[in-house]
């Protein structure tokens, strides 16, 4: 029995979604003890307990200490089975989180699968809709499996109730090389809106006209239609030949929208400057994808908590090597398997 120590790197709910993962594709059974121990409110939270329930539903698995609150888990896998399902978080916690715990082992199972997901769709810390359908899931494609994923509402906290669906056709997952960005050939910032005043949006893209120097033609506003309740999202994408990237910010209230958009502008700008083809935190989700795969490379920004977590989690079930060398004081190269 693998036996992990949910406290250890990151120390979030990252560890506990790679190990359901990687245990689900490998069929190894694991413990683990300690689970979100440093955070504010320790142990699963709805959004860890549903990806449990779903990896549990998804791979026949055996569970012990699947509970609101619980610090240790058992988890015995035995075969995944693609098909038809529905997972809904139950508050505003992240949906996307949920698909990326199940979807590495659906994308090379012996069948399709259709997914319909319920919960938060535009979360701070984790991935948001739109950064997964248009930075993620295009990376996925070129790997092999085909996987589309469609929003059908978006869902903020604390409200929540947002929806997507996911249909996914597996193939074995074939190594990625992402060393070189291109040339950026279409930026856009879109302020999302629900139910908060049109001129938040406005000042949060005239902040990215201000600091960037993006366009008119290059920002605009979304307005969720028939929200559930109020939220705000900036986000950034760059489309450039080889990858797209999309950088969040989320509206919160008591932070003025200048604030919001200057956060995400300099996570952009950092990006940008680096001339690197992966931000930060698609390095920490590709590198899970690169290990499945058995090999790859990309560059990227200096590694933070998230990646290196991933690597000390992925060690336990799967033998792939995983090398970063600096290749400038901004500029890291990932290298797994043999490239
Ligand atoms: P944890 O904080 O351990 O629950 O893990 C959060 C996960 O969400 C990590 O894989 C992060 O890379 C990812 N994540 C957090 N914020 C963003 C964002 N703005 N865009 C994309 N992914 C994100």
């Amino acid at each position: 029995m693998i036996r992990i120590d949910g406290s250890k790197g990151e120390g979030g709910g990252q560890v506990l979604r790679t190990s359901l993962a990687l245990s689900l594709v490998t069929g190894a059974p694991f413990q683990m003890e300690n689970i979100r121990a440093g955070r504010a409110k320790p142990g699963l939270l709805r959004q860890h307990l549903t990806s449990v329930k779903a990896a549990a539903e998804v791979g026949g698995a055996e569970v012990e200490g699947a509970e609101l609150g619980s610090r240790a888990l058992t988890f015995r896998p035995r075969a995944v089975k693609p098909g038809d399902y529905h997972f809904a978080v139950g508050t505003a916690g992240s949906a996307t989180l949920v698909l990326q715990t199940v979807l590495p082992a659906l994308l090379s199972a012996g069948a399709p699968s259709s997914l319909v997901l319920e919960g938060g769709t535009h979360n701070p810390a984790a991935p948001p809709f739109d950064f997964l359908a248009q930075a993620y899931l295009p990376l996925v494609r070129r790997m092999g499996p085909s996987v589309e994923a469609t929003l059908e509402r978006p869902g903020f906290f604390p409200a929540g109730g947002g929806k997507f669906r996911v249909d996914v056709r597996p193939a074995p997952l074939q190594p990625l090389h992402l060393l070189e960005r291109g040339k950026v050939v279409r930026r856009m910032a879109t302020a999302l809106i629900a139910q908060v005043p049109f001129e938040v949006a406005q000042r949060e893209l005239t902040t990215v006209g201000r600091v960037l120097g993006w366009a008119a033609e290059e920002r605009r506003v979304e307005e969720v239609k028939r929200p559930i309740g109020p939220g705000n999202a900036l986000a950034l994408a760059v489309e450039s030949e080889h990858v797209t990237e999309v950088f969040t910010a989320f509206g919160e209230r008591g932070v003025r929208a200048e604030a919001v958009a200057e956060a995400v502008v300099e996570e952009a700008r950092a990006y940008l400057e680096a001339e690197v083809p992966v931000g930060q935190h698609l390095a920490d989700q590709l590198l899970l994808l690169l290990a499945l795969a058995g090999g790859g490379a990309f560059r990227t920004l200096p590694l933070e908590g998230h990646a290196l977590t991933q690597i000390e989690t992925f060690r336990h079930f799967i033998d792939v090597p995983v090398t970063v060398r600096e290749v400038s004081p901004r500029v890291r190269e990932v290298v797994v398997g043999r490239g």
